[in-house]
C-alpha cells in the first residue's frame, strides 16, 4: 500500500441502523485544524452579540474546542444520516456513509427510481441540519441567561456550522443537495434523468468555479486584507476544486451514457444453428460461453433467440432428439436493435423483452453483435451526498 493509498483507506467507526460509517483519514487532519481554530480563538475575547465572552484559559479553550468539534462531527453525521434514512423509506439500501474532509457522503446502492424520492432524499439532509440549529441557537440563549459563558460558545459554533451546512448544501450545483433538489425538478419536467444530471451537474461546475474565484479574490482584494482571511480563502478554494472535479465527472458521464451506442458494447454474436440438437448445445456450446441467452441465425440471418431460461422446461430425456429451432423464441421485432441505437434505449429494450438480451441486426439485416443485459461493463459512479 503506497503512501497515497494509504490516505484514501477509510476506517470503519460504527454501524447505525445497519449502516457502515466510515471516515476518511484525511477527517483527522480536520478535526485537529477545527480543535485548534476554536481553540486558539477562545483564548481571545469574544463579543457574541450583545454577550461579551472573556478569554478562556489554554486547558478550557482545548476542551471547548474538542467538545465543540465532536458537536459539529456528529451535526454532518446527522445530515448525512437523515440523506440515507429517507432514501431507505424510500426503498433504497444504504451501502455506507463516509465522512470526508468536506463533509459527508451518504452512498446509496441504486439511484432514486423517481423524481420525487430524489426531492424528498435530497432535502432531507438540510432539512435536518436547519432543525439542529435552531435548537442550537435555542440551547444559546438558554444558556446565555443563566450565564454559562462557556456552553454559550459551543452551542453559538454548533448552531452556526449547522446554518452553514444547511444553506451550503443548499447552492443548486449537482452533486450539493439543492443540485439534487435542481436535478428532480427537470426530471419530473423532462422525465429525462441523463439531461436533468447533466444540466445539475453544470450549475454545479459554475458553483464550484465561483468558490475558487471567491477564494482568490478574497486572497488578493485589498478590501479583505485586513479580516486576513487565510483561512477562508483556502477552504473555499479547496471545496470549490472539490466541487468543481466531482462535477465534471458527473457531466461527462451523464453526457457519455447519451452518446454510447450498441455498436460500442456489443460483442460479437456467438451463433446457434437452429438445426442444432439441443443436446449437442449443452454439451459442446454452452461450457465455452457465459450468456444465458444466445442468438439462433443461419448466414448471418437472426431466427431467434435462445434462452436458458427456456431450456430448463424441456426435459432432459429429450434433449437428443429435439432441435434448437423447437425452443427458442422465434424472431420479433423486441429482439433485436440497429446498431447505432443508443445503449440506454437498448437496455430497455432487453428489460422489457423477456429474454434478457438483445441482437444486433445491422441495416442490411446481417446479425452484427449481441448484447446481454448485465454483462455491460458498469462505470463506476459517485453519489456523493
Ligand atoms: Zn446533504
Amino acid at each position: 500500500m503506497g503512501f497515497p493509498e494509504f490516505f484514501k483507506r477509510q476506517l470503519t467507526i460504527a454501524r447505525v441502523y445497519g449502516i457502515p460509517v466510515r471516515i476518511d483519514y484525511r477527517w483527522f487532519a480536520v478535526v485537529i485544524l477545527s480543535v485548534w481554530l476554536i481553540a486558539s480563538n477562545l483564548q481571545k475575547p469574544i463579543q457574541l452579540g450583545n454577550v461579551l465572552l472573556p478569554p478562556h484559559a489554554p486547558a478550557t479553550a482545548w476542551l471547548l474546542g474538542l467538545i465543540t468539534t465532536a458537536g459539529l462531527f456528529l451535526s454532518v453525521f446527522g445530515h448525512e444520516l437523515a440523506h440515507a434514512l429517507m432514501a431507505r423509506a424510500e426503498g433504497i439500501e444504504i451501502e455506507e456513509i463516509v465522512l470526508h474532509p468536506f463533509g459527508g457522503l451518504a452512498r446509496l446502492k441504486t439511484d432514486p427510481q423517481n423524481p420525487r424520492a430524489e426531492f424528498r432524499i435530497a432535502l432531507a439532509g438540510p432539512a435536518s441540519s436547519f432543525l439542529f440549529a435552531i435548537l442550537a441557537f435555542v440551547a444559546t440563549k438558554i444558556a446565555a441567561v443563566g450565564d454559562y459563558e462557556s456552553t454559550v460558545v459551543v452551542f453559538f459554533l454548533i448552531a452556526a456550522g449547522n446554518l452553514l451546512l444547511a444553506l451550503f448544501n443548499l447552492f443548486p450545483g449537482y452533486p450539493l443537495d439543492g443540485g439534487r433538489v435542481l436535478r428532480a425538478l427537470i426530471w419530473r419536467r423532462t422525465g429525462d434523468i441523463k439531461d436533468a444530471t447533466r444540466k445539475a451537474g453544470i450549475c454545479g461546475i459554475l458553483i464550484g468555479g465561483m468558490l475558487v474565484l471567491f477564494g482568490v479574490y478574497i486572497l488578493i482584494s485589498p478590501n479583505w486584507r485586513a479580516a486576513q482571511p487565510y483561512f477562508m480563502s483556502v477552504w473555499s478554494i479547496l471545496v470549490g476544486l472539490f466541487l468543481l472535479d466531482t462535477a465534471v465527472k458527473v457531466v461527462k458521464s451523464a453526457q457519455h451514457a447519451r452518446l454510447v451506442t450498441v455498436s460500442d458494447a456489443m460483442s460479437p454474436p456467438v451463433t446457434i444453428d437452429p438445426g442444432l440438437m439441443v443436446t449437442r448445445f449443452v454439451d459442446d456450446i454452452l461450457p465455452l460461453h457465459r450468456q444465458t441467452s444466445f442468438p439462433v441465425a443461419v448466414s448471418g440471418r437472426l431466427h431467434g433467440i435462445l434462452s436458458l431460461e427456456d431450456l430448463k422446461s424441456l426435459p432432459k430425456e429429450r434433449w437428443a432428439t429435439t432441435r434448437v429451432q423447437a425452443v427458442m423464441r422465434p424472431v420479433k421485432p423486441g429482439f433485436f436493435v440497429e446498431p447505432a441505437t443508443t445503449l440506454d434505449s437498448a437496455q430497455s429494450v432487453m428489460k422489457e423483452n423477456g429474454v434478457g438480451a438483445v441482437a444486433i441486426v445491422n441495416a442490411r439485416g446481417e446479425l452484427v453483435g449481441f448484447l446481454q443485459r448485465g454483462s455491460i461493463k458498469r462505470r463506476s459512479r459517485t453519489k456523493p451526498r
